[in-house]
């Protein structure tokens, strides 16, 4: 199997995607990421700071950038507090384990303003146990 190619900040994404997206094709192809990763927790990824095989099919996507600023920032964000580098290949296990568990709080402080985030938000807090 080939190795995929993922921004920082996709990591979140691939956890929260519940099959929303910019376009059927993008769908298509989050959905196929997704379940590659489902089947496979040693599939290898290797972290981009420029797009990646999930902005493949979306139509923000212009050659290997983002129209969107607010990307970048959420990539720089996730890289930095959790030290996932780019050019570094790392399995999606291990991407797993260097993030704490998905939470309100990881949302906030990886993706603020991402136009995903109220949708993102009902998902995890419709999907995490709440602590006693
Ligand atoms: S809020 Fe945006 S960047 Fe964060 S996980 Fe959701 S879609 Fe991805
Ligand atoms: S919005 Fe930008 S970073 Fe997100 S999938 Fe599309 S091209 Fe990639």
């Amino acid at each position: 199997m080939s190795t995929l190619r993922l921004r920082p900040h996709h990591i979140l994404c691939l956890q929260t995607f519940r099959g929303s997206g910019y376009s059927p094709d993008f769908v298509a192809g989050m959905k196929k990421i997704v379940a590659e990763l489902k089947e496979n927790a040693e599939t290898s990824l290797q972290i981009v700071n420029i797009c990646d095989d999930i902005c493949h099919l979306c139509s923000n996507r212009n050659g290997w950038s983002c129209t969107s600023l607010r990307p970048s920032i959420f990539d720089v964000l996730v890289s930095g507090r959790y030290n996932i580098l780019p050019g570094k290949e790392y399995t999606w296990k291990t991407l797993l384990s260097m993030l704490p568990p998905l939470s309100l709080e990881l949302l906030e402080e990886c993706c603020p303003n991402c136009q995903w985030l109220s949708l993102c938000r009902q998902i995890v807090s419709e999907e995490t146990p709440v602590s006693t």
